[in-house]
């Protein structure tokens, strides 16, 4: 396979992943005033649709949350849509890149790629995951009131399975490897201020206990297809009529191995804007699937809803400054910027990562990136109605993240805070304080 393309006008962008980041990368490039050839592969077969909901609605939703109704997105401004057609291969030159298919090679001036993640589901475990709308049909097929759920992962989509579904009826066990609930995405401490949510919820929640293996095809799970015998690291044997692993999820690079680095986790690499290092400017990385060097926050990995929506009108800005905007004779066009520089972006062009939740009857917004616990402030009493915790760059009054729970105003106030160009320098003693607004 060969990446030469001899430069020939009109421009063909080809985006893989027909998901949030997919629809936004080929939005963006209609609104940025592309118009050029697009090409938008897909692995699912359906049109592009929203996974929040997924969990947070498993009873209420069951239709899926199509993005061209919730977002105004709108697949057929690419040309060739082919939402069943995954891309298998990825070859890059300075001329051009190639997307292999099972129908093929498509030839183009610059590729994105957007192909998100999937849930991991340890070897031989039996049980689902949630990450798609048919995995969320057979979760809600599967659970009525009583049902035994074993979630196994205390992190953001299993917490928000467990609280809906105990509210549901359901009769469900938590158990986290970790020793608190979300101490992956917010360190042990803060993680740990929301373990009296699952007994509130009336959630048995076992941490710092590992899940050995989920066996069993007969017993326990037999009805619904989805449970098994849990057991336990410390030797306890739960039996589960549906097993929920829900212990993350890793970028879907399988079929860019050997095309691209990818890093230890599966991930690309990007930086500020977005693009693919080595590539020449042609590749892009959005959504799920990336890395992203930010100027103000340092490393962001993807698997977050606000990272997807904003992320591709940065790559694709970046693209349409290279390749994309070169002339038919191939020239550049000279929108400033050298093609594959991925220079820092202007602040407004570093999304702030921002991850929302809603869990146990509680809604959570939480703004950059944690940092050490010991440079930790709450705000409020966790026990309280409503509180924040403040990360700081250790020694210094350095913001570097807010985690807002039940209090919205505090998420506006350090979305604005971290908006600036710089992180934002804060008075501890004053932000402490719940009653003094934060800004
Ligand atoms: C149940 C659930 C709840 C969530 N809740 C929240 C939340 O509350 N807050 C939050 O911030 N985030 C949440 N997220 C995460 C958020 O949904 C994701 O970060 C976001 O969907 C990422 O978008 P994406 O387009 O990068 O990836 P995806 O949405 O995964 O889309 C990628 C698409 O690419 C397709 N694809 C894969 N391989 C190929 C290939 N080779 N060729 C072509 N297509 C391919 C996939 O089938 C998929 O349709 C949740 C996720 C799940 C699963």
């Amino acid at each position: 396979m060969s990446a030469d393309r001899t430069p020939t006008a009109p421009r063909h962008l080809v985006v893989v992943g027909a998901g949030l980041a997919g629809a936004q990368a080929v939005a963006a490039a209609r609104s940025q005033g592309f118009a050029g050839r697009i090409t938008l592969l897909g692995a699912e077969g359906v049109e592009p649709y929203d996974r929040p909901p997924l969990s947070k609605e498993l009873f209420t939703r069951t239709s899926p949350a199509w993005l061209g109704e919730e977002l105004g997105t709108d697949q057929t401004a690419a040309d060739d849509v082919r939402l069943g057609e995954p891309a298998t291969g990825l070859a890059t030159g300075p001329h051009g890149v190639v997307v292999r298919t099972a129908g093929g090679e498509i030839r183009a001036d610059a590729v994105v790629l957007a192909t998100g993640s999937r849930p991991v589901l340890p070897d031989g475990w039996r049980g689902t995951t949630l990450h798609t709308h048919d995995d969320a049909a057979r979760l809600r097929a599967a659970l009525r009131p009583r049902t035994r759920l074993v979630v196994v992962g205390a992190g953001w989509v299993g917490a928000e399975v467990a609280g809906v579904a105990a509210r549901a009826g359901v009769d469900v066990t938590v158990v986290e490897a970790a020793d608190a609930p979300l101490a992956g995405a917010l360190g042990a401490t803060v993680g740990g201020l929301t373990r009296p949510w699952y007994a509130a919820a009336g959630v048995r929640l076992l941490t710092g206990v590992r899940v050995v293996e989920v066996a069993g095809t007969g017993g326990p799970g037999a009805a619904t297809g989805l449970g098994g015998t849990v057991t336990l690291g410390d030797g306890e044997v739960v039996d589960a009529d549906v097993v929920l692993v829900a212990v993350g999820a890793r970028p879907a690079s399988g079929w860019l191995v050997g095309a691209l680095p990818l890093e230890p986790d599966g991930s690309i690499a990007v930086g500020p804007a977005y693009l693919v290092p080595g590539t020449h400017g042609r590749v892009a990385a959005v959504g799920d699937l990336a890395l992203r060097s930010s100027p103000r926050h340092g490393p962001v990995p993807g698997g977050h809803w606000d990272g997807a929506l904003r992320g591709p009108a940065v790559a694709v800005a970046a693209l349409l400054a290279g390749p994309l905007g070169a002339a038919p004779d191939g020239q550049p066009a000279g929108r400033g910027r050298a093609p594959g520089a991925d220079a820092a972006p202007a602040t407004s062009s570093d999304p702030t990562p921002y991850v929302f939740s809603t869990q146990l009857g509680h809604d959570l917004g939480l703004l950059g990136v944690p940092g050490e616990a010991g440079d930790l402030v709450l705000r409020g009493d966790p026990a309280g109605t409503g509180w924040s915790a403040l990360w700081f760059t250790p020694g210094t009054d350095e913001l570097t993240a807010v985690l807002a729970v039940d209090r919205p105003r505090d998420v506006g106030a350090a979305r604005r805070l971290l908006a600036g160009p710089a992180l934002p320098r804060v008075d501890r003693t004053a932000a402490a304080d719940p009653d003094r607004p934060l800004r």
